[in-house]
């Protein structure tokens, strides 16, 4: 009867050790718990660190949230505490997830190397970043290329045309090459700016106006460096976008104005695929884009085109152009980088005709 009474003892209180979390003597239960809440808690951690890549504010986000993991590991919690930094993470996640969908971001593009022409590049480590508008998508993408700004680009060579055949024109290299810089440094102001500063500002100016007009926008640079050369840039847009507009400012120092690389009038090049099949949608996308620059009182040099064999050109499936924008000595303040976005914009409403 005794030993009933003991059995009985030991088992209410393995019942209430198993019930409550809050007594000293229900440890093992305590753990069990504190491990699960520290396994999920991780779990969190890492799915959150997908969402918010590359995000500043999702790293320091992230470190907020491995700090809550340790703090999780340390505590012998109770169930109470676990729900309430179940509920805080929770909390947070939303926070988070509002400010991502502020900045529109819808993920970063790599060079997939199964794509056509992708095996000619080669700086092809880094991402683009595809942009969707906060309203409804018209469902056209713009891939924005902001010229230059890839470092050690100028010290590898990719061919100029896809079937090995020299320049036809010259520029940053000579008439008669087969291969040319991958992606060059690009020139600097007469101020001392380089030209990559100034194509990522007018890059974002130019990407916040698309998106209020409801395009898509891949941004081909999305910092002050992307690891992409000339060729990785066009493959990148001809697999993702609808039309490829690359930023530039040109050499000269008289400030010329403004205007499209045009595609030589050259028999043999007009006639070399991809080139042939679309070196018209070239052409007509630059004189959309030299109308909305004109009509918006930017200043345009000569007929707003130079025939110029670009390696851009020589490797784009889509309507795609090299916009020289102004020159060394040309403003590049935001009213001007606003205007030169709204008149490139109305370009490209024309040319979609919208
Ligand atoms: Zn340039």
């Amino acid at each position: 009867m005794r030993k009933r009474f003991i059995y009985q003892v030991i088992l209410i209180s393995g019942i209430l050790m198993a019930c409550t979390s809050n007594t000293t003597n229900a440890k093992s239960v305590t753990k069990v718990q504190g491990r699960f809440a520290e396994s999920s808690t991780q779990a969190e951690t890492k799915e959150e660190k997908k969402d918010l890549e590359s995000s500043k504010e999702a790293e320091s986000s992230a470190v907020q949230s491995s700090e809550e993991t340790t703090k999780a590991t340390e505590a012998t919690t109770t169930a109470a505490s676990t729900t309430q930094e179940e509920t805080t993470t929770a909390k947070e996640t939303e926070v988070k997830k509002e400010a991502v969908s502020e900045v529109k971001e819808a993920g970063e593009i790599g060079l997939n190397p199964d794509w056509k022409y992708a095996s000619f590049s080669k700086i092809n480590s880094g991402k683009s970043m595809l942009y969707t508008p906060s309203g409804n998508s018209n469902g056209i993408t713009i891939a924005v290329n902001a010229g230059h700004g890839t470092k050690g680009g100028s010290s590898q060579k990719t061919q100029c045309h896809p079937d090995g055949t020299p320049k036809v024109t010259g520029g940053t290299t000579n008439a008669g090459a087969t291969t040319a810089i991958a992606v060059s440094e690009g020139m600097t102001f007469l101020d001392g700016t380089p030209e990559s500063t100034v194509t990522y500002e007018m890059a974002k100016i130019f990407k916040d106006e698309l998106l209020s007009r409801g395009y898509n926008v891949l941004m081909i640079r999305n910092d002050t460096d992307v690891q992409l050369d000339n060729i990785a840039r066009t493959v990148i847009a001809n697999n993702n976008a609808n039309a490829h507009i690359a930023l530039h400012w040109d050499s000269t120092t008289s400030d010329k104005g403004a205007f499209y690389m045009g595609v030589p009038d050259v028999g043999s090049y007009r006639s070399m695929e991809p080139v042939a099949s679309n070196w018209k949608k070239h052409e007509a996308l630059g004189k959309a884009l030299v109308n909305g620059l004109s009509a918006n009182g930017t200043k345009i040099f000569s007929d707003g085109r130079m025939d110029m064999d670009l390696t851009q050109t020589s490797y784009s499936t889509i309507p795609s152009i090299d916009i020289e924008l102004g020159d060394k000595k040309s403003d590049y303040d935001k009213d001007t980088l606003r205007k030169l976005s709204k008149g490139l914009a109305d370009g490209i409403d024309g040319y979609f005709g919208r």
